[in-house]
């Protein structure tokens, strides 16, 4: 009897996916391709599209359509992927219909302008021509917040877009332990006596080298370039467009290959979960990711647990050596292997280490839920940021480019995004753990260029179920416990106290 019903939900959601293929395709062209006087004409097809869109979500419950299949679902009359298909898709029109299309329109026009405005900003150090572009996207935030309801902050609403089931007050206190942790540990490795020169990775790389370079690693790894690109773009990101056309993007320095290896090496974490999803069940939430946290998780064990690794370095380093002689032909690969872990509070969120990345998103969190809150203005965020990044990681912030105009979040309308990048850290060091476990020889095979055995253990435990469990599920399922701030602790704790002989 739910036969039919399911056919034809399936049928609407897989329309809906091709549109915002369509969606995301052009976001993806404006970062790296467009025109920059385009921007106007640009940000009304995509308010257009994004109405369309918004307005075949709400059309899910024609005839009550939905919301029959929702009863079906929390009878148990619907239950395995039909199940997981209703609920998930419930979830997502109850919130797109608590917004009405003009708000949608209005917000999406509102940011389309605003990127290019940020991008102008970060480039000339004007916080001021983007201040009202950034006024009103605080503003519709905060309506949107007021749309879709909360029950103690505003900013739960927006965070729960991104990381559904975790309030403001659960990640504050997880905030708060990791801050216990990570500000003692910081203290001990500044006062260690381990003096490490990263100057010394510092050269001259022909832009074309490290792009071969670049790819030559993607598709040792396991990241597919016939079903994805690399390409350059102010600000990484990754793009999962359908399993087979998953877009990366990264940005080059002439001084460093490790700039835009790393952010590589990050974005095929992401790109590696969406080539991972189950290409059969396209369109469904059975081929969506669970949450940004779980998303960032893959990105960040890819990034830190195994490309900041000496396994990893085993195979690579010959590598690089090869195709850069100068300047690594004079660098030993104990040498290397703690100039790419070397601690050091700095300016930007996206190169900082992994010991003091979470006091940046500390500071963002802060300052973003106060905004959503409105117990500071956008105009005080650049006096704002200074002062926290005094206070939690002892910078001084020379310009506001390096400071608060840094990221491309809060011009996309990315308010409540940040925290997901902790949770990632967290998640990949339990996920890790619990592979390292699973795969006796996991360091071995990693070190002779190997890395099917851990595509193959993401793909089984994380990526093929889509959408199937929430995050939070997910990390009891995967590791047998509840998500737990210890292992990323751990993990810190034993490979930097080696590395600065604490
Ligand atoms: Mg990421």
């Amino acid at each position: 009897m739910t036969e039919i019903p399911i056919k034809i939900l399936k049928e609407r959601l897989v329309e809906i996916s091709h549109l915002t293929s369509i969606l995301n395709l052009l976001e993806w062209d404006q970062e790296v391709n467009m025109p920059r006087k385009a921007g106007d004409a640009r940000a009304e097809a995509f308010a257009h599209l994004a109405g369309i869109i918004h307005s075949k979500i709400l059309a899910l419950n024609e005839g009550g359509h939905l919301v029959q299949l929702k009863k079906l679902f929390d009878s148990g009359k619907i239950s395995g992927g039909n199940g997981v298909i209703v609920n998930e898709t419930w979830r997502t029109y109850d919130r797109e219909k608590k917004l009405p299309a003009s708000f949608v329109q209005e917000l999406a026009t509102t940011i389309s302008k605003a990127q290019g405005v940020w991008a102008e900003a970060r480039t000339k150090n004007d916080f001021a021509i983007f201040l009202p572009h950034l006024e009103k996207i605080v503003k519709l935030k905060k309506q949107e917040a007021e749309l879709v309801g909360y029950t103690a902050s505003p900013y739960d609403a927006l965070l729960d877009a991104y990381e559904p089931g975790i309030d403001t007050a659960t990640f504050s206190a997880i905030l708060l332990d990791l801050k216990e942790f990570l500000v003692p540990f910081l203290k001990r490795i500044k006062e260690s006596t381990v003096k490490i020169k990263p100057e010394r990775v510092k050269g001259r790389f022909k832009l074309h080298q490290q792009i071969i370079f670049n790819e030559l690693v993607l598709n040792q790894i396991g990241f597919d370039l016939e079903a994805g690109r690399l390409d350059a773009s102010v600000h990484p990101f990754s793009s999962g467009f359908h399993p087979y056309d998953v877009r990366l993007t990264t940005r080059y320095k002439e001084n460093d290959v490790l700039y835009s290896l790393g952010s590589t090496i990050h974005e095929a974490g992401h790109g590696l979960y969406e080539q991972g999803l189950p290409v059969e069940h396209f369109g469904t939430p059975l081929a969506e990711t669970v949450s940004l946290g779980i998303h960032e998780s893959q990105s960040r064990l890819w990034e830190n647990q195994i490309g900041k690794s000496r396994p990893f370095w085993k195979f690579f380093y010959p590598k690089l050596q090869q195709a850069f002689s100068k300047p690594f032909q004079n660098i030993l690969p104990a040498e290397f292997y703690q100039i790419i872990n070397r601690v050091q509070p700095s300016l930007i969120r996206t190169e900082a280490d992994e010991v003091t990345y979470n006091l940046h998103i500390i500071l963002r969190f802060e300052i973003e839920k106060d905004l959503i809150e409105g117990k500071i203005k956008a105009k005080d965020l650049p006096a704002l940021w200074r002062a926290k990044m005094k206070e939690y990681l002892d910078i001084e912030v020379p310009s506001d480019t390096l400071g608060v105009l840094q990221d491309v979040h809060w011009s996309a309308g990315l308010f409540g995004y940040f925290p997901t990048y902790s949770f990632g850290n967290l998640y990949a060091a339990q996920f890790y753990a619990k592979m390292e476990k699973d795969i006796p020889n996991l360091d071995r095979k990693i070190a002779i260029g190997d890395f099917t055995v851990v595509i193959e253990w993401l793909r089984r435990h994380i990526h093929l179920t889509g959408k199937t469990d929430t995050a939070s599920d997910l990390v009891k399922k995967v590791t047998g416990e509840a998500l737990d701030p210890k292992y990323f602790n751990q993990y810190l704790e034993e490979k930097y106290s080696e590395i600065y002989n604490l």
